[in-house]
């Protein structure tokens, strides 16, 4: 016997996470793309500070971290919202975007979540394959478009096939989308990548009123065990967002060690691991 519940999710294959790392030996997860670095000392001293004051909700608007991300990325903190990890943001973004009936487009292969918050959400999903360089086909998804679609979702750079669009591309997909469907631009590779003609989500946002970036602290950052996401997007797409998030999902913890990461000195330690990432890993 099973309880009721929504036939979509009978047809999903459940996440399987990369194998826990054997302790004490070295490890290069690439299943989960962790960095093999532990955090810096300085985000540590940040998160042991916290950590007296576990007895307290955390920040509900998680104000301190949502100004730093506005600053960083010289964006109004309305156009902020922070979360749990992007694959959070995602899937309140499809639940709270599209209803039974609706369409979200995606590449495929593309991340592993897509399908499930899709289905979560209710919608149907849609995939256009990659093409024949394991990039996304901008032009067949434009194509796919339909007057169902609610949220077509880009994976830049692609996971895991780690290739890119261009500005380009991603111009003549939102000219074939509606101004009010929107793009979403998971950028959780953005900061490994050296193409300095690469696209930027957060600019491509500041033009078009139908653009949502997802980035996340798990990456570059190396922080994927203290669950931070965020999104940056119109203020108006930002509201809903905020409505629908759980509250307080952004631990105590969370909110210290982030904004700790984020200060320039965080800034050239993680630059310097980066490029040590880079020279192993190409
Ligand atoms: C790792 C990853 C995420 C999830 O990041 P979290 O912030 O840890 O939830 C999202 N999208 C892609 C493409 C990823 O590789």
């Amino acid at each position: 016997m099973i309880v009721k519940h929504r036939a979509a999710i009978d047809g999903l294959v459940a996440y399987k996470p990369g194998r826990a790392p054997a302790a004490g030996r070295p490890q290069v997860k690439l299943s989960s793309n962790e960095m093999s670095f532990g955090p810096l000392p300085a985000v540590l001293d940040a998160i042991s500070r916290a950590a007296a004051t576990l007895n307290r909700y955390p920040d509900f608007h998680r104000v301190e971290l949502t100004e730093a991300l506005a600053r960083r990325h010289d964006v109004d903190p309305s156009q902020v919202v922070v979360d749990n990890g992007s694959g959070a943001l995602l899937q309140v973004l499809a639940s709270v975007i599209a209803s039974p009936g609706d369409e979200i487009l995606h590449a495929w292969r593309a991340f592993e979540s897509y399908p499930i918050v899709t289905a979560v959400s209710g919608a149907t999903g849609v995939t256009v394959p990659l093409d024949d360089r394991h990039t996304h086909d901008l032009a067949a998804m434009a194509a796919a478009v339909t007057d169902r679609t609610r949220m077509v979702i880009v994976c830049n750079p692609n996971s895991p096939t780690g290739t890119v669009v261009s500005r380009d591309g991603l111009d003549r997909l939102l000219d074939a989308l509606p101004e009010d469907v929107l793009l979403v631009l998971d950028e959780a590779y953005q900061d490994f990548v050296t193409d300095p003609g690469s696209p930027c989500g957060i600019d491509l946002a500041r033009e078009r009123p139908n653009v949502a970036v997802l980035r996340t602290f798990s990456k570059a950052y190396g922080l994927a065990g203290l669950r931070v996401g965020y999104c940056v997007t119109r203020p108006e797409t930002a509201e809903l967002i905020r409505k629908a998030i759980v509250g307080f999902s952004v631990s105590t913890l969370a909110q210290a060690g982030a904004p700790a990461a984020l200060a320039p000195e965080a800034a050239a330690a993680r630059e310097s691991k980066k490029r040590h990432f880079h020279r192993i890993y190409g």
